[in-house]
């Protein structure tokens, strides 16, 4: 299954990012005049895209708009190979997130440096042209026939994120605003990375999300989930204790490697059966660790 429809006006599409499934979606909405794209996953996956994009009865020239939800390559990565694809296609991002995608190289090198060899995996990134770029304002709206999209900027997980609200649907696409829960491991992990992981601007996040009206939330890290009235709450104390593991292990002065085993054990522990998380996981979480160490270090 790569395509499936979650409410009304969009549909999950499943990237296998870097080959796993459950890992990296992407959130296609369909109207009745339009069609728009919420982020593209891995440039690694673009064919998958692709394929998703035609099981759900569309080419890549038919989306109007992608909205990378913020620059990370596991929702970006694919942008420039998009356009080259499709040139009429805009991109549609945050006013900070602009400048990168004319130029990446900071970003790709940011990406080296923080993934070390496993940036390989992701596939590169190219410039794109100022013409094919967009930029929205917090809460802009923008009409697709029937349904409409409201675009909300969500600092924290990163200062050039946006949620896309999909009114008609009561559907928040949330980006990296809340936490990793892939339906094969029944945990939520923090996604806390760095170089501008913001704490106070996550939090804030989290509150100004859950004033939206929401039947559905939709998250890239992993599918849908209905909306609950404790689920922001829920996400707030996941992030401060966090904060206060990591915070700790700052005080113990543990080497990052330990430090970070010991708290996927924490949370492991929690389960009843014993697992391993794979890889992609236990890489997300150890660059949480590294993000929010940065964060706490450089607030001090
Ligand atoms: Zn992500």
């Amino acid at each position: 299954m790569t395509v499936k429809k979650v409410s009304e006006h969009t549909y999950l599409l499943d990237t296998y990012a870097l080959g796993f499934p459950e890992f990296v979606a992407a959130y296609l909405v369909i109207g009745s005049r339009g069609a728009v794209l919420v982020d593209v996953g891995y440039a690694s996956s673009f064919q998958k895209l692709v394929e998703g994009l035609g099981e759900a009865g569309l080419k890549p020239t038919e989306v109007e708009y992608i909205v990378p939800t913020h620059l990370h390559l596991d929702h970006a990565g694919g942008v420039s190979q998009f356009i080259r694809k499709s040139s009429k296609t805009i991109v549609l991002c945050h006013p900070r997130a602009v400048k990168h995608f004319l130029d990446p190289s900071k970003l790709n090198a940011s990406v080296r440096e923080i993934y070390g060899e496993v940036a390989s995996l992701f596939g590169p990134v190219e410039p794109i042209q100022l013409n094919n770029i967009r930029s929205v304002q917090d809460y802009e709206r923008i009409e697709f026939g029937d349904v409409s999209l409201r675009f909300i900027h969500a600092p924290g997980h990163a200062p050039h994120q946006i949620a896309v609200y999909v009114e008609e649907d009561q559907a928040l696409i949330t980006g990296d605003a809340v936490s990793i829960e892939c339906p094969s491991i029944p945990l939520r992990f923090p996604t806390t990375p760095p170089p501008s992981y913001n704490h106070v601007e996550a939090i804030e996040t989290l509150r100004k999300l859950s004033r939206l009206k929401s039947k559905i939330i939709l998250r890239p890290h992993f599918g849908e989930r209905p909306w609950s009235p404790s689920y922001f709450d829920e996400e707030i104390n996941l992030l401060n204790d966090w904060r206060d593991k990591v915070e700790e292990s700052i005080e113990r002065r543990l080497a990052v490697d330990d430090a970070v085993e010991e708290i996927v054990n924490e949370y492991v522990e929690r389960l009843k059966e014993e697992i391993t998380l794979p890889f992609y996981l236990y890489t997300t979480v150890r660059v949480s660790y590294l993000g929010m160490k940065k964060y706490l270090e450089d607030n001090r």
